[in-house]
C-alpha cells in the first residue's frame, strides 16, 4: 500500500458517498474502512455520508483501541478488526445494507453461481446466520462466511465486501447488489437459475487473475 493516510481518508469518503448516492447505504447504514499500518481507518457512527469529511474518519488500532477524543467509530468496528486480523491480503472493507442483497439475507438466502461475474466474489456467496449488530458473534460469522470469498451476506442485516484496495471492495459491493437483483428477478419470474459448474467458475476466476486487471466484458 503506497497511499498516504490523507489519500486513504479521501478515498474512504469518496467510496462512502458513491455507495450512498447509489442507494446502497440507506439511512446512514453501512460502513467503510481501510487498513493502515498498525490498524485501520473507519467511518464514524452517525454522520450522514453527504456530510462526511476526511477528518471525520476514526483511526483504530488492530485491536480496536482508539485515540481519545474525536468521533465514535462505526458500531461494526469489531467486524472490520476481525476480518483484517484473519485476512492479511484484505486492505479495505465495505459493509452495506444494499436493498436487494439484504432482502435475500432476510430470507436466509445466499447467491448461487448463476452468472460468471460472481467470480469477483470468489464463488457462491454464503448467507451466514443472524447475530446482533456490533457483536463479536457477528464478526466471527462474517470472517467464517468470507472464507475463500470476497463477499458474504449476513442474515437479516446486509453485505460485507472486501478487497485488496478500496476500489476493489467497492466494486465487489456493487456487483453483489447487481447479482442479488438478477437473482431476485429470476425468482420473481418463477425461473430456476442454471448454475455454473465448479470447473467453469474456476476457469473464470483464473481468467480474472489479478482483480485489479479485470476486463469487464
Ligand atoms: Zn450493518
Amino acid at each position: 500500500m503506497n497511499q498516504t493516510h490523507d489519500e486513504l481518508r479521501r478515498g474512504i469518503v469518496a467510496v462512502s458517498r458513491q455507495l450512498d448516492d447509489a442507494g446502497l447505504m440507506p439511512n446512514k447504514s453501512g460502513n467503510v474502512s481501510c487498513r493502515v499500518p498498525g490498524g485501520f481507518l473507519i467511518t464514524p457512527s452517525g454522520v450522514p455520508y453527504r456530510q462526511l469529511e476526511p477528518g471525520d474518519l476514526v483511526q483504530l488500532g488492530s485491536d480496536g483501541s482508539a485515540a481519545s477524543g474525536g468521533l465514535r467509530p462505526s458500531s461494526e468496528w469489531r467486524m472490520h478488526a476481525a476480518i483484517y486480523a484473519q485476512r492479511p491480503e484484505v486492505s479495505a472493507i465495505v459493509h452495506t445494507h444494499s436493498p436487494r442483497a439484504t432482502a435475500l439475507s432476510c430470507a436466509g438466502l445466499g447467491i448461487p453461481p448463476f452468472h460468471y461475474m460472481i467470480a469477483l466474489a470468489g464463488g457462491a456467496i454464503r448467507c451466514m446466520p443472524y447475530a446482533t449488530f456490533g457483536t463479536d458473534e457477528l464478526a466471527a460469522n462474517a470472517v467464517c462466511g468470507l472464507d475463500g470469498r470476497r463477499a458474504v451476506l449476513l442474515a437479516n442485516h446486509g453485505v460485507v465486501a472486501v478487497g485488496a484496495s478500496l476500489r476493489e471492495a467497492h466494486s465487489v459491493a456493487f456487483e453483489v447488489e447487481n447479482l442479488a437483483t438478477q437473482y431476485l428477478e429470476l425468482r420473481a419470474a418463477g425461473l430456476e437459475p442454471v448454475v455454473l459448474s465448479d470447473e467453469e467458475l474456476a476457469k473464470v476466476i483464473s481468467k480474472f487473475g489479478d482483480y485489479g486487471r479485470i476486463d469487464r466484458t
